[in-house]
């Protein structure tokens, strides 16, 4: 069964399109459940209707005619309980309707499951029967899994449109739900979709149309020799030192690079209009299949050896397109995965926007983005990336969602508040220079927060008051190896001077979760839960020390650097980190320095620290709440997984009570307490962290100008009404609107649309 499952997913994946899919869908389930009909209905919410869309066993005709509106049938009785429906006879059952278009009449048992994506129904597959009787749990089982499994793929087509397009709307119905993926860098991007893959990267090769095939056909054979010369110059260099068998290998690939089904199957894809590398992807899927479905391990095995070919032929068919492509000029990159040398392919001026189907607002090309003002969103796990090349797309990165061939209405709308952005930023920029404090004269340094050399200059040009996080992963990341001491000191040192004498907060290495090195990959089954943060450097004191003597030396003569402990989650660690500190201080004034003691923090973002709070306050020279982490913890959350991301909201009345607790209990030791997660960038949350008596916001430069907006317009007394009110509230949407009201109050309701 398991097996079967697989390959029906399998084929639907490769697919040409969704009607293809669903043909696919009915045959493939009709034979593997032995049934005598098995239909899809997909769900048209425009009409209120379930559309028969694909049939094995009902009138082929009837595909686009049998429409049951939400009221009729137990098709729909299906779609409105959602859930299953196994009747020994449908016609008996008081909500049977009988269609006699398709000739539904002769079928008795019926067997009917939802097809859900994220509680949506998309729509119904059915299994039919002649004779009188249930359906076994088998069979049940078999059909729920299968609908499970197929959600996923229907839903890619709906966001692309295709699903619209096929219940055969005249005037295409452009759906304006957009698609949720995470927030990555604010700002809203609209513009024409870009694909941009890895180039040796099979799997991730988009189908492309082309009017000249005979240029294709020529690249391909073109590539095909290429390799082919690969190959034999490379079999006769290491015929001295390979045995035999293992040069059969080449063998094998010189013959499968002229075999019909690689050579053929490929040309005859490209003349019905592919482009070379589209066609070979295709070819080689099929190929695979092949394969993969053989019983003989051994030859399980070949299906990666013909995709090792066919990324040597790809090799030297894209070898030059990528270059070549031209940007349009609003491009926004969409991808499976956008990495940072991608960015570099499209000109700067050209670059609107970016939407991931993987990563987060952690992943390199998101912080880069955000350094760069360029709007991001990241994890749209469901974007259907090989299918929306060209469109147009709309990226919000505020909120994290993407809207892919919109209806013209969204889009004037988004292109009003995009203007109405670029005029509040231009505008928000004369508050550079002035001090970030109440009316009523509290005031609250704003911070801001990097982990690249590149980031400084806007942030200084920003007016912000120091660095409040500097994280120190990013230069980590970028390199093959452990960075040294001196090239450490080196990227310190530049951080601090271009801000001193203002306050610059470097926090020691916070890998582990999400964040890993490629030269130090670990392995865990729940990362965040897992070897992160201070755990990790604690355990190799030698990479610890290395890093804090790097950051003390670099402070030389500056006075100005603050060192941040990630993940503390009990006060031994603070105690040990402590203790390593001042012995590398200790030793480098041995050495001759003259170094001054620098200030040091702990990060609440674990739910223990928050209750151990004053302990640690007692410990420390100050506190730093990092509520993306903290949000993650208390709520069980993951913050990368789009398909939670609705339940992840730093407004919950949970994380702003462990936030207010925080805070009590640092002030109740007499320390001063920043927050430098996101929270402290969402306008909203910023006038309750006032109410709450913050002592300073640490955040991304760009939403820096925003928060100084909300406090310059803020008394404290209101902020605390505002927070005393928000306390006795249940939910964090009911936080949001209340809040959202009180600042169209103040005046503020431009800011709004920046919140989560
Ligand atoms: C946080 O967790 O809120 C934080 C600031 O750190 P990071 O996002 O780097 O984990
Ligand atoms: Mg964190």
């Amino acid at each position: 069964m398991l097996n079967t499952l697989r390959s029906i997913i399998q084929e639907v994946n490769s697919a040409r399109d969704l009607d293809q899919a669903l043909s696919i869908i009915v045959s493939r389930i009709r034979d593997a459940m032995g049934v005598d009909v098995c239909s899809i209905f997909l769900t048209d919410e425009h009409q209120q209707q379930h559309v028969l869309m694909a049939t094995q066993g009902l009138q082929a005709d009837s595909v686009g005619k049998v429409r049951l509106d939400f009221k009729t049938g137990l098709i729909s009785l299906v779609a409105a309980r959602a859930e299953p429906l196994n009747l020994a006879d449908a016609q008996v059952h008081p909500n049977y309707h009988h269609s006699d278009k398709a000739g539904m009449e002769i079928f008795h048992s019926f067997l009917g499951v939802p097809i859900i994506h994220h509680r949506k129904i998309l729509g119904v597959l059915v299994v039919r029967q002649k004779r009188i009787e249930r359906f076994d749990e088998d069979h049940e089982n078999f059909l729920i899994t299968m609908s499970a499994q197929l959600a996923g793929a229907m839903a890619h087509a709906k966001a692309s449109g295709e699903t619209d397009l096929l219940l055969k709307q005249h005037d295409r119905k452009h759906d304006a739900r957009p698609l949720q993926g995470l927030p990555g860098a604010p700002g809203v991007a609209i513009g024409t979709a870009v694909h941009i893959y890895p180039s040796t990267d099979l799997d991730a090769i988009p189908d492309r149309k082309v009017t000249n095939i005979q240029a294709e056909i020529d690249a391909f054979h073109h590539a095909l020799a290429s390799v082919k010369q690969d190959l034999t110059t490379l079999s006769n260099r290491l015929r001295e030192v390979l045995p035999s068998e293992e040069r059969r290998l080449f063998d094998a690939y010189l013959l499968m690079l002229d075999s019909h089904s690689l050579r053929g199957a490929t040309a005859a894809r490209i003349m019905e209009g592919n482009w070379a590398a589209g066609a070979l992807r295709a070819t080689i899927e099929e190929q695979v299949k092949v394969f993969m479905d053989m019983d003989d391990a051994y030859l399980r095995e070949r299906a990666e050896d013909l995709r090792e070919l066919a990324r040597r032929i790809l090799h030297y068919l894209l070898r030059d397109v990528q270059y070549k492509r031209d940007f349009p000029e609003h491009t926004v990159l969409v991808g499976e995965e956008i990495t940072a040398p991608m960015l570099g392919e499209v000109p700067t001026e050209r670059l609107r926007g970016i939407v991931a189907a993987r990563g987060s607002r952690t992943s390199h090309v998101a912080i880069l983005a955000r350094a760069l003002g360029i709007p991001a969103v990241m994890g749209a796990e469901d974007l259907p990336v090989q299918r929306i090349d060209g469109s147009v797309i709309i990226a919000d990165g505020y909120n994290g969602n993407v809207y892919i061939s919109p209806p013209l209405h969204v889009i004037t709308e988004f292109e009003r508040l995009s203007k109405e952005e670029a005029a509040l930023a231009a505008d928000l920029l004369r508050l550079a220079d002035v001090p970030s404090e109440t009316q009523d004269g509290k005031s609250i340094p704003l911070y801001a927060n990097t982990g690249l050399l590149a980031d400084i200059t806007p942030s200084l040009n920003t007016g912000a008051d120091g660095i409040g996080l500097y994280r120190t992963e990013f230069p980590f990341m970028i390199r093959q190896r452990f960075p040294g001491e001196e090239e450490q000191m080196r990227i310190y040192r530049q951080v601090l001077h271009a801000f001193a004498p203002k306050p610059v907060v470097l926090r020691t290495l916070d890998i582990g979760g999400d964040k890993s090195l490629p030269y130090f990959p670990i392995k865990e089954d729940n990362p965040f839960l897992g070897w992160r943060g201070i755990r990790i450097t604690l355990d190799h004191p030698e990479i610890f020390l290395v890093q804090v003597r790097a950051m003390l030396r670099a402070s030389a003569g500056m006075d100005n650097l603050y060192i941040l402990l990630p993940m503390i989650s009990r006060v031994a660690e603070l105690d040990d980190a402590i203790t390593l500190i001042r012995r590398a201080h200790s030793e480098l004034n041995e050495e001759g320095n003259m170094l001054a003691m620098p200030k040091i923090g702990a990060m609440i973002e674990v739910p223990s620290a928050v209750y151990q709070a004053a302990n640690l306050a007692r410990r420390a020279d100050f506190l730093s709440i990092g509520t993306n982490d903290l949000t993650q913890y208390l709520l069980a959350v993951d913050r990368n997984n789009a398909r939670v991301a609705e339940l992840y909201d730093t407004l919950h009345p949970a994380v702003l009570q462990a936030v207010y607790n925080t805070i009590r209990s640092s002030h109740q030791e007499n320390k001063p307490v920043s927050v430098c997660g996101e929270m402290a960038s969402d306008p909203i949350a910023a006038a309750l962290l006032v109410g709450m008596n913050i002592d300073s916001l640490s955040m991304s430069t760009a939403s820096l100008n925003r928060v100084k907006w909300v406090i310059r317009n803020l008394t404290q007394e209101r902020a605390r009404e505002y927070l005393q009110a928000v306390l006795l509230l249940e939910d964090a949407s009911e936080v949001r609107s209340y809040m959202n009201t009180r600042m169209e109050e103040m005046g503020l309701g431009g800011l709004v649309r920046a919140g989560r």
